[in-house]
């Protein structure tokens, strides 16, 4: 239970790696819970084709990242495939003082860090069905193998090994499946407060 308190609401993380088909969940999940936020987080990489400033991140330098550290701005922040990473304090405290609900997706370290700081959050590892179909999703999203796949790949095994760390567990193998588990537990949390 969250604490009223302290000003918290309802928080998901959706978790797992990169390619298991975290954003496309929390896409479906915002757009039937007219409560629930999508956090945009911070990342220094680069855009890829089709995403713009705000979707699905903050684009930063490295610098203003450093000053964003500092300042405290991020719940936490994690390197991942080399590039930073941050989730903004101040987008989940406005939409709790709002009384919404909000959502995230992240990787492993974050996560654990993030539910340490909000021990209520509901934390979902999402599998993909395989390592190969995770490749291949990979690959296909991105339109050709990117340079950093292996590394990716094997980020991912070293992830899924710590899949039973975390509240649940849903394998994105029929995305439909998949996503009337995740709807249901987040009815389940928001209706719990
Ligand atoms: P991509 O660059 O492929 O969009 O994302 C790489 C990974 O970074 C994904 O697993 C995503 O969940 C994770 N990620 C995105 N935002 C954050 C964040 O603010 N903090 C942490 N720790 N991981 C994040």
């Amino acid at each position: 239970m969250w604490s009223k308190e302290k000003k918290e609401g309802p928080m998901v993380l959706l978790v797992g790696p990169s390619g298991a088909g975290k954003s496309t969940f929390v896409d479906r999940a915002t757009s039937d819970f007219k409560n629930l936020v999508d956090i945009i987080t911070y990342t220094t990489r680069p855009m890829r084709e089709g995403e713009s400033e705000g979707h699905p991140y903050h684009f930063v330098s490295d610098e203003e990242f450093k000053q964003k550290v500092k300042r405290g701005d991020f719940v936490e922040w994690a390197e991942v495939h080399g590039k930073c990473y941050g989730s903004p304090r101040d987008q989940i405290e406005k939409a709790w003082e709002q009384g919404k609900a909000v959502i995230m997706d992240v990787d492993v370290q974050g996560a654990k860090k993030i539910k340490q700081e909000y021990p209520h959050s509901l934390t979902i590892f999402i599998l993909p069905p395989s390592i190969d179909e995770l490749r291949q999703r990979v690959i296909r999203r991105e339109g050709k193998p990117p340079a950093d796949l292996e590394l990716r790949m094997s980020n991912a095994v070293r992830e899924i090994k710590e899949a039973n760390a975390f509240d649940r567990q849903v394998v994105n193998s029929d995305f439909e499946v998949a996503y009337s588990q995740i709807k249901k537990m987040i009815e389940d949390l928001i209706q719990k407060g």
